[in-house]
């Protein structure tokens, strides 16, 4: 390790499983998780430099902070010149007021515990891997990046439901998500397309959470995430766009509780439930079922016909980029969401599609089609290093 170049370690806290990397400049050291908290909790860790990999079981009664304490006892053990000078960690929700990212005190804390109801299934799971980390490393200072922060400059117009204006001031609203891979991609293409970022662009961020966003002048000004993860397109076992009165039935004819639907729509739907074989885009590739195209149909259905509705919004589009697992590996679906898409200015390049390269239209087509892996580690390690004042990572 230079000892000039800080090292941030980057947290992504789930219900059951933290995901970490831990940068050291621009490098990634290590990366890892721990999975299985609350049943039999063990962490696998990688050297980023390709050499070694670490794996240890932990306490079954271990909860998030006891785990991560654990794991990183074991890991200074195993690298004794590891340090971590800042953390950083991805929260799912800053509401109306966290439009950056901000350095966490009591106070923040209790800001983002009240935004729990707005994200149940993610937020209160953030907030565990920030208290588990004041248990492991009390005097590292820790930052929150949110996946709502890139979409606060919205227009009112596409963050309002047509609904009573209480409810819009009482925080009942479209926030949008994964702000944090439509930053880093922005940022991305004034290095590789620095003609565009400040045209107009819409992101495809097509992985198992999948979410277009338009962006003008580098700015977002639009989603298809709404109020909730749930919105927009279809995802791996998420719906997507729903019709409200298919949840009034759910409730009134069915009589399904409010944990029943919540399991149908956020577990059970989407491509997984469309298919009824998996939520993986690659194994419905790989499928002859008719199921597995009809819910890939589906999911280019609706990518399309919210492309139409972005590009409208933003008046035209110069570029296209597609990102997330899906979006960065898939010709497939990349093929058939750009198919006739002349109208638009869209001219692919099919071989060019083929071979996974990162511009994809052909030479003279209006709009730049581009294949760009995302990382939202690495964008929440330049804020933490910024914030904190940390050298090393641009
Ligand atoms: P997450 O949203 O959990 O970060 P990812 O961005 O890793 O997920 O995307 C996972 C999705 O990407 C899965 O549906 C997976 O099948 C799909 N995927 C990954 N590689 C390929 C590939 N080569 N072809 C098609 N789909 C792929």
């Amino acid at each position: 390790m230079k000892s000039e170049d800080a090292t941030v370690l980057v947290l992504n806290s789930g219900s059951s499983s933290i995901k970490f990397k831990i940068f050291h400049g621009r490098d990634v050291f290590l990366a890892g998780r721990i999975e299985g908290i609350g049943t039999s909790p063990r962490m696998v860790a990688k050297a980023g430099s390709g050499n070694g990999e670490v794996e240890r079981k932990l306490a079954d009664d271990a909860d998030h902070g006891a785990a991560l304490e654990a794991a990183f006892t074991f890991l200074f053990a195993q690298f004794p010149n590891m340090r971590v000078d800042g953390v950083g960690h991805r929260v799912v929700h800053g509401g109306t007021a966290y439009a950056e990212p901000v350095l966490i005190d009591d106070g923040v804390l209790g800001d983002l515990e009240r935004l729990c109801p707005l994200a149940p299934l993610h937020q209160p799971h953030n907030l565990a891997g920030i208290r588990a980390v004041r248990q492991t490393f009390p005097k590292v200072a820790q930052v929150a990046c949110f996946d709502t922060a890139f979409h606060r400059k919205h227009p009112w117009v596409n963050d309002t439901f047509a609904l009573p204006r209480s409810f819009f001031e009482e925080g009942v609203r479209r926030y949008g998500f994964h702000g944090l891979s439509y930053e880093f991609i922005v940022g991305k293409l004034a290095e590789i397309a620095p003609d565009i970022p400040d045209k107009r662009v819409i992101v495809a961020h097509l992985g198992n959470g999948a979410s277009l966003c338009a962006i003008k002048e580098r700015r977002s000004v639009g989603s298809t995430m709404g109020f909730s993860a749930l919105d927009g397109l279809p995802m791996g076992t998420r719906c997507g766009q729903l019709d409200p009165g298919v949840v009034l039935y759910l409730m009134q004819a069915r009589k399904m509780t409010a944990e029943e639907i919540s399991d149908l729509l956020y577990q059970q739907s989407g491509l997984k439930g469309l298919s009824g074989i998996s939520s993986d885009m690659r194994e419905l590739e790989a499928s002859s079922d008719p199921r597995a195209r009809e819910a890939i149909d589906y999911f280019v259905f609706r990518i399309r016909r919210e492309i139409g509705a972005m590009a409208a919004v933003l008046g035209g589009i110069d570029g296209l980029v597609f990102t997330g697992g899906i979006g960065e590996n898939s010709a497939h679906i990349r093929a058939l969401v750009c198919r006739d898409m002349d109208w638009l200015g869209i001219g692919m390049d099919d071989a060019a599609n083929d071979e996974n390269r990162m511009r994809i239209s052909r030479e003279g087509s209006a709009v730049k089609v581009l294949a760009v892996p995302t990382d939202e580690e690495r964008m929440i390690a330049r804020h933490t290093m910024k914030l904190l004042g940390l050298a090393g990572c641009e």
